[in-house]
């Protein structure tokens, strides 16, 4: 039994069940500290990890996105950097544009931030956005970061909404709905749904949104949140765990699984509106890439290394294609006013058209 599964269990044993939020929460925090999750020998992989294309891209956005808006004093940042693979990728294809940004990593993780320093050099680590800086337009990117935020979940009962909370019955963690009425949480046209029905939000994702999007909105600049997701609110139970690249028990192993939950981007699409940002998407992962020139990208690499054209043209095909990434993975845009829209979302005003490619060697 891990550290983490005994703490729960005499946390649950002494206090009664948890909220699935702060088994969650725990349950990553104890996952994400010690190890580092990501590669083929690892848990799951993530866009930047199948391909470089993916944070030379990201960053070529970046790039063109901070040209247009005059070249001012501007700040990277990235939420959740994982390895540093995306944020090295990023900023090698910023440098012949002219931007080279002091770099700033959101991480909670001390085996990860490891990790970083190793692949980025000169970072400086926080532990929220709280402490990022306040005095220049700030540049997010934050991949598979949202995901991993813990969710609360409501569970539609024969008598009413409850919270879902977490038990130990004895042999293992299990979901249960608690004692208490919850139906003065949900909106009306939901109260009666089915017993079973749940209902996901995640409190953690829509604070960070609303005080990152504060920040861009007072300082300028933007972010891009690339995660999977769904583009319209949807009641579901999205909570899953990935161990060895395979699903598992959310419940089974505390510590030991990935756990993460689809993204509500219109939950955060709504709250950055309402900090005064503009907000551009979601788009679909596949489009977004094409847009910025993922196909002219690969063709560039495959090129230079023809004994690697079919390992090119299949990360292409992991990242944009719609029975892969293309479209289960999403890109939000959130815009300082004033500032044009990033390329490859669809355009905020006439002011910013995208550009057809922003491709090029690197
Ligand atoms: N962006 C990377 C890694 C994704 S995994 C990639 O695409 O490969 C999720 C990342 O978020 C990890 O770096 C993890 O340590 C970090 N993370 C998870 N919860 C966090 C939190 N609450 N605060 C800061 N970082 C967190």
């Amino acid at each position: 039994m891990t550290d983490i599964s005994a703490r729960l269990e005499r946390l649950i044993a002494a206090a009664g069940p948890i909220p699935v939020a702060l088994f969650m929460a725990e349950a990553n925090t104890a996952y994400y500290a010690a190890r580092d999750p990501l590669g083929s020998d690892g848990d799951f992989i993530t866009a930047p990890e199948i391909s470089q294309m993916f944070g030379e891209l990201t960053g070529l956005c970046l790039a063109d996105l901070w040209q247009r808006a005059g070249r001012p004093d501007a700040a990277y940042a990235e939420l959740g950097p994982g390895r540093g693979t995306l944020a090295a990728d990023a900023l090698r294809a910023m440098r012949p544009a002219g931007l080279a940004p002091p770099v700033h990593f959101v991480e909670t993780s001390p085996a990860l931030r490891e990790k970083q320093a190793e692949r980025v050099a000169g970072a400086f680590w926080h532990d929220d956005i709280a402490t990022l800086p306040a005095d220049r337009p700030l540049l997010v990117v934050a991949n598979e970061f949202f995901d991993a935020l813990p969710v609360r979940q409501l569970i539609a009962t024969y008598s009413g909404w409850r919270e879902r909370l977490v038990t130990h019955d004895g042999e293992g963690f299990v979901a249960v709905p608690g004692a208490v009425p919850f139906d003065a949480a949900v909106p009306a046209h939901l109260r009666r749904a089915a017993p079973g029905s749940i209902l996901e939000t995640c409190p953690a994702a829509v604070a960070i949104t609303r005080a990152l999007a504060a920040r861009i909105v007072a300082q300028g600049g933007a972010a891009i949140v690339i995660d999977y997701g769904y583009a319209e609110h949807a009641a579901g139970d999205t909570l899953q765990a990935v161990h060895a690249h395979a699903y598992a028990d959310p419940f089974a192993k505390p510590g030991a699984s990935d756990l993460t939950a689809h993204v509500d981007f219109a939950a955060l699409a709504a709250v950055a509106a309402a900090e005064g940002a503009v907000v551009a998407g979601p788009v679909d992962q596949g489009a977004w890439l094409a847009a910025l020139g993922l196909s002219t990208r690969a063709a560039m690499l495959a090129k230079a290394t023809p004994a690697r054209a079919a390992e090119i043209e299949a990360a292409r095909a992991r990242l944009a294609d719609a029975d892969q990434m293309g479209t289960l993975f999403k890109a939000l845009a959130i815009v300082a006013p004033g500032w044009p829209a990033p390329a490859g979302f669809a355009t905020i005003d006439d002011r910013a058209a995208p550009p057809e490619s922003l491709a090029r060697p690197a």
